[in-house]
């Protein structure tokens, strides 16, 4: 893969803002270079635009180094900087499975990028075949998303390799559920695979959606171009204390992936005894999608009760389906209480 032929031309040219703290990097005692305040608020001073000190704690728990990692306001950062970097506007085109998350069809709306999608199978498998067939020499990234959202399915593994082996541009495996999957990441094919980008967040199961942090790995070639487009102090030092601080207990992370995943098969035993539920599909995310006799019905039904689920129902593949994350067992249960009473009205 030649990076320089998939790069657009204007930021393989760009040259970056370079800011104070990008140009003086040693150690003083007085800072009079960025016109921040001298006043001590806890906050005046700009933060760490590379995020080296977060880094270096997610590299030790992902066991990557430092320059295989690009960190961003959620996920929704590296995506945009994905079409940014390599999509020429108007011209480039990307290709992605149907159904998945939306944020991927946004930002090509947004970058004016093609978005062609392909549909999974009827049990959501990946068919590689039918993914390289979309692609022409204008094709420049493929969004998977393993867990998928809103199917919960990991994709599998050998159809993956088949694309990161075949195809001529970035590969893009957004891994925002992974922590609850029993399979490993694609992060430790980095060495091996030149156009994999591997997505992560700080949002599900590290319990920090709030903080709004996304994490991107690839080869330290690419990632140099997502510094170079990121704005300059693109995560805030609350958010990098914050993560610091979180990802520091990764015992409280096990123990909180191990109940939720309980819980799943607990309401998944229970929802199977529900008249309403016609299928429950296999889930290694902490979601599960449900078809039902009529979403709609039921998910109205269940905003009334002040239980919020998504209805995927005009969703590709989705029919009549609802989505719902697991939640803390008392909640789990009043959702199984409300929709036995509704089943049972009916
Ligand atoms: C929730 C989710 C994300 C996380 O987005 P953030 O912007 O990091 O909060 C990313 N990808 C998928 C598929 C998701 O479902």
């Amino acid at each position: 893969m030649d990076l320089s032929t998939l790069i657009r031309p204007n930021i393989l040219k760009l040259k970056p803002y370079s800011c104070a703290r990008d140009e003086f990097k040693g150690e003083a005692s007085i800072f009079i270079d960025a016109n921040e305040s001298p006043f001590n608020t806890g906050l005046n001073r700009y933060p760490d635009p590379l995020q080296k000190e977060l880094k270096a704690k997610i590299a030790t728990i992902k066991n990557v180094a430092i320059d295989n990692i690009f960190l961003g306001n959620g996920s929704d950062e590296p995506i945009d900087i994905i079409y940014r970097v390599f999509c020429e506007p108007n011209i480039d085109n990307v290709v992605a499975i149907d159904p998945t998350y939306g944020m991927y069809k946004v930002c090509a709306d947004v970058n004016n990028i093609e978005y062609r999608s392909v549909c999974l199978t009827n049990e959501f498998e990946l068919q590689s075949e039918r993914i390289l067939e979309k692609t022409d020499q204008h094709t420049k990234v493929i969004w998977l998303c393993s867990p998928n959202n809103p199917t919960g399915n990991l994709l599998n593994k050998s159809e993956i390799t088949k694309i990161l082996n075949s195809f001529n541009g970035i590969v893009v495996v957004d891994e925002a559920y992974i922590d609850f999957a029993n399979k490993k990441s694609w992060i430790e094919k980095l060495p091996e695979f030149q156009n994999l980008v591997v997505l992560q967040t700080l949002s599900k199961a590290w319990g920090c959606a709030a903080i709004r942090l996304g994490m991107a790995f690839a080869s330290s070639d690419i990632i140099q171009f997502f510094n170079k487009v990121k704005y300059p102090y693109n995560v805030n030092i609350l958010t990098q204390q914050q993560a610091i601080n979180q990802l520091s207990k990764v015992d409280i992370l096990k123990e909180n992936v191990a109940y939720i995943l309980q819980q799943k098969d607990l309401l998944i035993k229970k929802l199977e005894n529900i008249s309403i539920v016609e299928k429950i599909y296999k889930s290694d995310a902490n979601f599960i999608l449900v078809k039902v006799k009529n979403a709609n019905e039921t998910y109205t039904y269940l905003t009334q009760t002040g239980i919020i689920v998504r209805n995927r129902n005009n969703i590709t593949l989705c029919d009549n389906c609802l989505r719902i994350t697991i939640g803390l067992s008392h909640e789990n249960d009043q959702l199984i209480a409300h929709l036995k009473t509704f089943a049972e009205n009916k």
